[in-house]
């Protein structure tokens, strides 16, 4: 870990600039999940709610057999609709699908199926965000590596500065608990925790 800097300023950003995702926990299998405009995306089990743009262009299939099981560690798979996809010798339909086990993403045969539920086409009313840590009492929220970086940068200086933007920044924004440097040591470590636990968990962006 580098030390953090003597100064840093404001870079004048509001929240929703930093990066292009929020990741939250996924509603199938609890794991890293990216939310942006088209959806939510999972990184480890592969649910997704579908973009509206164009739901029609997607064929839907299933795993044949029912009660489907990872070919490779034997834990049981999610048994949901997916993208229908093309494989084997003879070209049969399957559906690659990623084991939330072992994180192998293996293809299985698979027929033609209804597309997923309207439930799961649609956002999930709560996500629960992925990145969070109790600092002091205080529940600290990060929305991807970009906003992570950024506030350890800001937090972790002695001197923090107004930067070229006024007004209500993401840093202008932050609380005061945030801000308080009797807090500092706990949310730089509080932080790292998180970005250590980001990379473990195939969190990239
Ligand atoms: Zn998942
Ligand atoms: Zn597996």
């Amino acid at each position: 870990m580098k030390p953090p800097p003597h100064r840093a300023s404001d870079p004048g950003l509001r929240r929703q600039q930093f990066g292009h995702v929020v990741w939250v926990h996924c509603p199938q299998c609890d794991g890293p999940a990216k939310h942006n405009a088209l959806g939510v995306k999972c990184i480890r089990c592969g649910y997704m709610t579908i973009p509206v743009i164009k739901p029609a262009a997607v064929q839907w299939a299933r795993i044949t057999i029912s009660d489907p099981r990872c070919s490779h560690c034997r834990n049981p798979l999610p048994d949901t609709s997916r993208p229908l996809a093309r494989g084997g010798d003879e070209n049969r339909p399957v559906v690659r699908v990623r084991c939330p086990h072992c994180a192998k993403t293996m293809a299985y045969p698979a027929r033609a199926w209804s597309a997923p539920s309207r439930a799961s086409q649609q956002q999930p009313r709560r996500l629960k965000p992925y990145l969070t840590a109790q600092v002091a009492g205080n529940l600290l929220m990060v929305d991807n590596l970009a906003h992570l970086s950024a506030l350890e940068t800001y937090l972790g200086a002695a001197l923090r500065e107004r930067g070229p933007v006024r007004g209500l920044t993401m840093m202008a924004r932050l609380p005061a608990w945030m801000k308080s440097s009797t807090n500092r040591a706990k949310i730089l470590r509080s932080l790292r925790q998180l970005a250590d636990r980001a990379s473990k968990d195939g969190i990239d962006e």
